[in-house]
């Protein structure tokens, strides 16, 4: 038995984390019940809040819900400016009525919040509204459902190497697909961790809780694998149970996974490019997954992606995974770091028992490549020299 001393401590601290989360949201929604203080996920403007259903995506504003500013964003702010307690503050714009019809350009708008974060702190000595702690308290829902993710990740790490945790891969998988897809309309967006992530390092003022978020995932995939992509991912989920297509066989060929990097790495550039030319949240307003879960299309630029999306899924096992999605080609980096843990195969006979199962591709030459999204189909080769483990391959 292999000592998993890490995992279980991971598990506890974790633990920890979701009652604290827990605790806090109670308190600030009965203060928010008493009428004392709002703090709960109002829909400020831009898409550093959630783009779900009820939020961002599910405007029918044809230009995207994410677009542009409205004069009714300046309106906002000046009443914000008028009045004195941050707390009443967000109160009142967000019992306005008027926050449901703001569209906004997030890098404008949070260039707006810290200006009037620092005049806040000037004027009544009091914490900005945007600061760390602020945006932690505001966003404990989504704190808890992302503890709640991360647990159930260190759990599958766990018990990897039982054959009883693999037939759970769908039906969590489906779990993920109806609640973060469909329910929540595609939060935490993992198009969104990356955009954010952008933003900040070039300097913008966005929401820290995105690029955190994908800090935590760039760890969690150092220390307990890629099950990320595997088992919890909403939008890979969704590819995984459109796939029909078991004849492009050709395309798990090595020369064919090549291309496909190339095709992802010159995606994420031309991405991050575009992110820093317009400064603008892109993702909110193209991310095709978004449109799906949601079930509304706000341009003709839309209807083609949602159309490539669902005819390339029934096609091609996970698509967007394996071509477009900057957050999946960070984490291949990160299962390339020594010591990460991933799925590796030690003393392989090439006896090729496992290829067949492994419909990304990702086992060549008897070794596994970074595009392993430890589905941990493979598994069912009943090959032992196969694992989710730290060692290296020998
Ligand atoms: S590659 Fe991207 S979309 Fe695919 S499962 Fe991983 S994070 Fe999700
Ligand atoms: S090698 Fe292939 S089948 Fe095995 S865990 Fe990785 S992606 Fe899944």
């Amino acid at each position: 038995m292999k000592s998993r001393g890490l995992e279980w401590i991971v598990l506890g601290l974790l633990s920890a984390l979701l009652i604290l989360f827990i605790y806090k949201q109670i308190e600030i929604t009965s203060s928010e019940k008493e009428g004392t203080v709002v703090l709960t996920e109002v829909n400020q403007p831009g898409c550093g809040g959630c783009p779900s259903a009820s939020e961002c995506g599910g405007k029918s504003d044809s230009e995207g819900a994410c677009a542009e500013t409205t004069d009714d964003t300046e309106e906002e702010w000046s009443d914000w400016d008028d009045s004195g307690d941050e707390s009443e503050e967000w109160s009142d714009w967000e019992d306005s009525g008027e926050v449901d019809e703001v569209s906004a350009n997030p890098a404008e708008v949070n260039d707006e919040i810290e200006e009037r974060g620092d005049e806040l702190e000037e004027e009544n000595g009091s914490a900005a509204p945007q600061s760390f702690l602020f945006l932690i308290e505001k966003h404990y829902s989504t704190l808890i459902r992302f503890t709640i993710l991360m647990m159930i990740w260190v759990l599958i790490s766990i018990f990897y190497h039982t054959r009883w945790i693999h037939y759970l891969r769908y039906p969590i998988l489906l779990g993920s697909l109806i609640y973060f897809g469909f329910i929540l309309g595609g939060c935490p967006c993992i198009s969104l961790l990356f955009n954010d992530t952008i933003l900040l390092l070039s300097g913008n003022s966005t929401l820290l809780i995105y690029p955190t978020l994908l800090i935590v995932l760039i760890i969690m995939t150092f220390l307990f694998g890629k099950i990320w992509c595997g088992w919890l991912c909403h939008i890979g989920a969704l590819q995984e149970f459109l796939y029909k297509g078991e004849r492009l066989q050709w395309l798990k060929s090595k020369k064919s996974q090549k291309i496909l990097h190339i095709i992802q790495s010159s995606a994420v550039v031309i991405l991050i490019i575009a992110i820093l030319i317009t400064k603008t949240n892109l993702v909110c307003q193209y991310f095709p997954f978004v449109n799906i879960f949601i079930l509304q299309i706000f341009n003709p630029i839309s209807y083609f992606l949602v159309g490539l999306v669902i005819i390339s899924s029934l096609l091609i096992y996970r698509p967007f995974c394996r071509t477009v999605c900057p957050v999946g080609l960070i984490l291949n980096w990160v299962s390339r770091i020594p010591f990460a843990k991933r799925v590796r195969i030690s003393e392989c006979k090439e006896c090729k028992r496992c290829y067949r199962y492994c419909k990304m591709g990702s086992i060549q030459g008897g070794a596994i490549d970074m595009s392993c999204i430890a589905c941990g189909e493979c598994s069912q080769a009943n090959c032992e020299t196969i694992q989710l483990t730290r060692k290296k391959d020998q």
